[in-house]
């Protein structure tokens, strides 16, 4: 397995990147890398590329440089993607992926479809922040870095409880849990706080839940109206969907909401034996075996039926 080190060699410029929405895995492994080079390595210029992300995430260092404007660069010695499944997750950062002159594809995701020139895809792993550390010298490791990567992995293994968790995951936490890092405000600030807006959209969509196919799938919905009246962006709906999955004799749960653009973005979640990988990429979208999604064209009401529809026949 090579090392960080070995891919820096003859490397002046380096852009790393996630996934378009950025969530507390994508942004904990990007920023992870990110401090980790900029400790190790001082002689490589390195830049983070992500969409805005939650500010609940501001406490992990380096949060201020992530650059969300995407400005023309010339083309980077090397492109590192975390977290992302397919190049078409990249987003805004593609115009640096077509130039860079190596890139290297590092991923948990058993949907990835192999696009860099150098592929890493457990998809077995917990998240990409775990993958990530894989590739560290645990000595090079600062405390700035695992904070980060605590993160992503407190983020995807809802608070070490999926089954994604492995020995392995829960030695790396240790690992990191050596830096003296504050894990109960990580824990709190990037899974379970919610601002009051938040905690009211949560109820008001949990109480719109509707049963389907004979009680073995929950859904709900929001739309773009509904969101403004309450005062939250899509960014601000973290927790619905699994929640919805709990609920008892479900199998799995799908949540579908109008984005700006007016397309649907669809999470899903699942229990055994349910894989919702297969229903999200029937609609063009990915995932894991027990988290997915997609985003969909057409109204609301069509998506539901479709989706629903796709989850029947897949029971
Ligand atoms: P979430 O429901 O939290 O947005 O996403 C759950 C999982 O599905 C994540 O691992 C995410 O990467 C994946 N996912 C969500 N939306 C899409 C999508 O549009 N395309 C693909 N390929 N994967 C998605
Ligand atoms: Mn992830």
């Amino acid at each position: 397995m090579p090392e960080i080190k070995d891919y820096l060699e003859n490397v002046n410029t380096l852009c790393i990147t996630g996934h378009v929405r950025p969530d507390g895995d994508c942004v904990g492994s990007c920023l992870g890398l990110f401090l980790y080079v900029r400790k190790n390595f001082p002689e490589v210029s390195v830049q983070v590329y992500l969409e805005e992300p939650s500010e609940k995430l501001a406490f992990i260092d380096g949060f201020n440089e992530i650059d969300s404007e995407y400005p023309d660069h010339e083309a980077y010695d090397l492109m590192i993607c975390l977290d992302c499944a397919g190049r078409d997750r990249i987003g805004k950062a593609e115009k640096y992926f077509k130039d860079a002159k190596h890139t290297v594809n590092i991923d948990h995701h058993v949907s990835n479809t192999m696009f860099a020139d150098e592929n890493y895809v457990d998809g077995q792993s917990s998240s990409a922040s775990e993958e990530i550390f894989k590739f560290m010298e645990p000595e090079l490791i600062g405390r700035d870095t695992a904070i980060a990567l605590y993160t992503g992995i407190i983020y995807d293994t809802g608070v070490f409880k999926y089954r994604s968790t492995s020995p392995v995951t829960m030695q790396i936490a240790a690992e990191l849990m050596k830096h003296d890092i504050p894990t109960d405000l990580i824990i709190d600030e990037s899974f379970y706080a919610k601002t009051y807006e938040e905690n009211k959209i949560f109820g008001y969509a949990i109480l719109n839940s509707q049963l389907a196919c004979g009680g073995k799938v929950i859904y709900s919905a929001l739309t773009q109206k509904e969101m403004e009246e309450f005062g939250v962006s899509s960014k601000e709906l973290e927790g619905i969907v699994a929640q919805l999955r709990l609920t008892k004799g479900v199998l799995a749960a799908a949540f579908f909401t109008e984005t700006v653009a007016g397309d649907i973005k669809l999470s899903l979640r699942s229990i055994d034996p349910f894989d919702v990988n297969v229903v999200a990429q029937q609609f063009g979208g990915g995932g894991h075996i027990r988290a997915a999604g997609a985003t969909i064209k057409g109204s609301l009401d069509e998506c539901i039926a479709q989706v629903l529809s796709a989850m029947e026949k897949n029971l």
